[in-house]
C-alpha cells in the first residue's frame, strides 16, 4: 500500500471511531427511557425521595438477557455510568424516584401504615414487546415508610431473591425478576455485621393488595377508585369500557391468582410471607424474604423463622389466597354498589371461583407430571388420583419431591437412576404404584414419545435448593469480606437454575438433596 493511501486509511478509520465514540456516548446519556406512569396518581400514593448513595458500590450481577428484554444496552449498564444508575448514586434523566405507600394484612393482623421502606421506584420503562416495566432498587436506604427499619439489605438475601427469582422466572412462573445484584460497600447490622448490598428488581408493577387496603382503610374510596383505575389502564386494559369494570377487576386478579398459586404448588415453592402486602395484583410472585423450595415432600413444611403457627405452610397456599382476596374485595364494595353491602354477593361468588380455578390449574400441571395431557385426563378421575397416590408414597418415605419425578423417565425407559436423585425406595408399594402406572398409561393409548415429553418439560431437573443458596451466600460473604469480589458458585447455580429443564453436565452436586448435615431448617426475612 502506497503511503498517501495507507493515511487516507488512517484518517477514515479516526474518523469511524471518532463517530462511534460519539454514538456510544450519546447512548450512555440516553440509555433509558424512562416513562413514569405512577406518578399521575395523587401524590398521597408515593413521597419522591432519592436512593442513598453507596460507599463503594461493585457490581455483583448484571442479568445480560433480562438487560436485553427491556432495551438496556449492556455496555451501558457495565460502564462507569451504568453502575452509577444500578446503585442509586445518580438519578438518571427521565428518572423521578419515589418510595410508595401500602398497608397490610401481615399473619391476619391489619399494619394500617407501611410502604416501601427499604425501596425506591426509579421509574418505569417500556421493554421490547411494548409491556411497561417497574424498576426498583431494594436495599437503597431509608424512606418516610421505614418505621424502625434501617432501608438496608444484606447481600446474602439479595443474592437469594436473584437466584430464586431468576429459577422462577426460568420455571414458567409469573415473577418479579432480577436486573442487578450490587454490593453497596456498607456495612448492615444484623445479628451480626454483613455486607450491605442492593437488588434491582423489576416488576410488571409493585401494586399490592395492600396498596389498595392502604386508601380503603382510611375511607379514602375515591382513591380506591384511582388505584383500580389505574391497575386497569396498565394492567387490564380490556375492562377499562365494561359497565361492571371493578368485578371483572376482581375476578382477573383472582384468576391469576389461581394461575400462580397452581404453579408454585407443582415445583414445591413455599413463599413464607403470603400477607396482603406481599401479593401483587398483577399476578407476579413478589417479595421473595424467607422463601424456598422443598426438598422432602411434606404438606405440613415450613420454612420461615417467623411463621410460628405454619400460617404459610406449603399445603396452606392455596387457602391463603381467598383470604387476602377477601381484603381486596372489600376495598371494592363502595366501587360496585352504593351500598357496600349490596356488592358482597357478587364478590363473594368470584372469590369463591378461586377454589375451583385452582383445582383445574393444578391437576393440569400435576397429571402431566407424570405424562399424562390434561386433555386426556380432565374426564378420568382415576390419573389424578393416582398421581395422588405417588405423593402419599412420597410422604410416607419423605422423599424427595423434584427428584422423585425424575426417576418416572428412567422407569419408563429402564435406564438406570442417577445417584443423585435420591428418590422413594422400590418398596412393594412404589413398585406397586408403578406397575399400575404402566397399565394407566397403555390403557390411556398413550404415545410412550408423548409421555417421555410431558415429563421432560414438566419435571424440572433443578431447583435452587435451599442449603445450596446457603453455601453460596456464605462464599459470597466471607469473599467480600476478604476484599475479593468473586462470585462464581452464585453465578454458576443461577446459570443452571436459569435452564432448568436441560441435563447439565457435572451439575450433580446441585441436583443432589441435603444430606443430614446440610439441611436447612429455617430460613429468614434478613430484614
Ligand atoms: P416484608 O416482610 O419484607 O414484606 O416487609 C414488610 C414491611 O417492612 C415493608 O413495608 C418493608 O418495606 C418494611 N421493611 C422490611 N425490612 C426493612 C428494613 N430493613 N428497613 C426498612 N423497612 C423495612
Ligand atoms: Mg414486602
Amino acid at each position: 500500500m502506497c503511503t498517501k493511501s495507507y493515511i487516507f486509511s488512517i484518517i477514515i478509520i479516526r474518523n469511524i471511531v471518532s463517530i462511534l465514540n460519539k454514538k456510544s456516548s450519546q447512548l450512555k446519556q440516553d440509555s433509558i427511557h424512562f416513562s413514569n406512569s405512577y406518578l399521575t396518581l395523587p401524590d398521597d400514593f408515593y413521597t419522591k425521595i432519592k436512593p442513598r448513595i453507596p460507599s463503594k458500590p461493585a457490581v455483583v450481577n448484571i442479568n445480560a438477557a433480562l438487560a436485553e428484554e427491556l432495551n438496556l444496552p449492556l455496555d451501558y449498564l457495565n460502564s462507569v455510568k451504568g453502575l452509577d444508575f444500578l446503585s442509586g448514586s445518580k438519578i438518571v434523566t427521565g428518572s423521578d424516584p419515589i418510595a410508595t405507600v401500602y398497608a397490610g394484612h401481615q399473619f391476619g393482623h391489619f399494619s394500617p401504615q407501611l410502604g416501601d421502606g427499604r425501596a425506591i421506584l426509579l421509574g418505569e420503562v417500556i421493554d421490547k414487546r411494548n409491556k411497561r416495566f417497574d424498576i426498583q432498587l431494594k436495599g437503597s436506604g431509608r424512606t418516610p415508610y421505614s418505621r424502625g427499619g434501617d432501608g438496608n439489605a444484606a447481600l446474602g438475601p439479595v443474592l437469594r431473591e436473584y437466584i430464586v427469582s431468576e429459577a422462577m422466572h426460568a420455571l414458567g412462573i409469573p415473577t418479579t425478576r432480577s436486573l442487578a445484584a450490587i454490593s453497596t460497600g456498607d456495612k448492615v447490622v444484623r445479628e451480626r455485621i454483613l455486607p450491605g448490598a442492593l437488588l434491582v428488581r423489576v416488576a410488571q408493577s409493585h401494586i399490592r393488595i395492600g396498596t389498595f387496603e392502604f386508601f380503603a382503610a382510611r375511607g379514602r374510596f375515591n382513591d380506591v377508585a384511582s388505584l383500580a383505575d389505574y391497575s386497569i389502564k396498565r394492567h387490564f386494559p380490556k375492562l377499562k369500557d365494561k359497565k361492571d369494570k371493578y368485578l371483572g377487576l376482581l375476578n382477573t386478579i383472582t384468576l391469576r391468582q389461581a394461575k400462580l398459586i397452581a404453579k408454585w404448588m407443582s415445583v414445591g415453592f413455599i413463599h413464607g410471607v403470603m400477607n396482603t402486602d406481599n401479593m401483587s395484583i398483577s399476578g407476579e410472585t413478589i417479595d421473595y424474604g424467607p422463601c424456598a423450595f422443598m426438598d422432602e415432600y411434606d404438606p405440613d413444611q415450613v420454612y420461615s423463622s417467623i411463621d410460628h403457627q405454619g400460617r404459610y405452610k406449603f399445603s396452606n397456599q392455596p387457602k391463603v389466597v381467598p383470604w387476602n382476596l377477601s381484603r381486596l374485595a372489600e376495598t371494592m364494595l363502595p366501587l360496585i354498589a352504593k351500598k357496600p353491602e349490596e356488592a358482597v354477593p357478587e364478590a363473594q361468588k368470584i372469590i369463591e371461583t378461586f377454589e375451583t380455578n385452582y383445582q383445574k390449574f393444578f391437576e393440569k400441571l400435576m397429571v402431566r407430571k407424570i405424562g399424562v395431557p390434561f386433555s386426556k385426563s380432565k374426564n378420568d378421575r382415576k390419573v389424578f388420583g393416582h398421581l395422588q397416590k405417588f405423593l402419599n408414597i412420597l410422604k410416607d418415605q419423605k422423599a424427595d419431591y423434584t427428584n422423585s419425578f425424575l426417576t418416572l423417565e428412567n422407569h419408563l425407559t429402564g435406564k438406570i437412576i442417577p445417584k443423585a436423585y435420591s428418590t422413594p425406595d422400590l418398596n412393594t408399594q412404589m413398585e406397586l404404584w408403578l406397575k399400575d402406572w404402566i397399565s394407566m398409561l397403555n390403557h390411556m393409548n398413550l404415545d410412550k414419545k408423548d409421555v417421555l415429553k410431558n415429563l421432560k418439560v414438566s419435571n424440572p431437573r433443578i431447583i435452587p435448593r435451599n442449603h445450596q443458596i446457603e453455601k453460596i451466600i456464605q462464599k459470597s460473604v466471607f469473599n467480600i469480606q476478604k476484599g475479593r469480589l468473586d462470585f462464581t458458585a452464585f453465578e454458576n447455580l443461577t446459570r443452571v437454575c436459569s435452564n432448568p429443564f436441560k441435563q447439565h453436565t457435572n451439575a450433580d452436586k446441585l441436583i443432589l438433596p441435603p444430606l443430614a448435615s446440610e439441611k436447612v431448617y429455617e430460613t429468614f426475612c434478613g430484614t
